[in-house]
């Protein structure tokens, strides 16, 4: 099985996107991300993925704490910013959440404190304790096969 084949096939498995965003010592680092799931009911967990070369995993271990922002079907260019897919630099706001840094408009803010990190393979696999939570009311942006999508919703079946 060579590489390429592996990431089609995990590429299969249809994502929302979030942003994850850390604060160190005042600098703002934000990275796109779809490794993302909830792990813990009881307590509060969920689980990040952090590629060895990426300039956000040495951040998240010194400041010990990140958020996850599942971004909204209207929030793709933020996407492509935070991914290193736009060639020029563009500001981005963030607000804050119990002291973490957020993203406005994104369909879930969730601020964490890193309570583990495991080191597997090239990534690290941050399990963060989840300390607070914002919710919108909007659409999210889908990733599926290497492309951005949006939900459709179905015609309710009758049976
Ligand atoms: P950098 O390359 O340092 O930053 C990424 C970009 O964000 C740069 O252009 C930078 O200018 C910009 N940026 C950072 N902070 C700010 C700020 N405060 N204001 C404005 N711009 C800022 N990689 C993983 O490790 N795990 C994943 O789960 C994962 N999932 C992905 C899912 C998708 C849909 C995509 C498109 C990519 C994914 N990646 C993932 C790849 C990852 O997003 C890129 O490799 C990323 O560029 C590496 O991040 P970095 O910390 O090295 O950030």
């Amino acid at each position: 099985m060579d590489d390429r084949q592996f990431r089609t096939a995990m590429g299969k498995f249809a994502t929302g996107v979030t942003v994850i965003a850390t604060n160190l010592d005042g600098d703002v680092h934000g990275m796109t991300a779809n490794a993302f799931m909830s792990v813990s009911l009881d307590p509060k967990l969920v689980v990040i993925s952090i590629g060895e070369k990426a300039r956000i995993l040495e951040k998240i271990k010194q400041s010990k704490s990140f958020s996850v922002n599942i971004l909204a079907a209207d929030q793709q260019e933020l996407s492509m910013i935070f991914a290193g897919q736009l060639k020029e630099h563009r500001e981005v706001e963030f607000d804050t959440l119990d002291g973490k840094p957020v993203l406005k408009g994104a369909v879930a803010q969730i601020a964490c404190e890193v309570s583990a990190e495991h080191l597997e393979g090239d990534h690290t696999l941050f399990i963060g304790r989840v300390t607070d939570i914002h919710l919108e009311d909007a659409e999210p942006l889908i990733f599926y096969s290497g492309k951005y999508r949006a939900l459709v919703e179905e015609k309710a079946v009758t049976v």
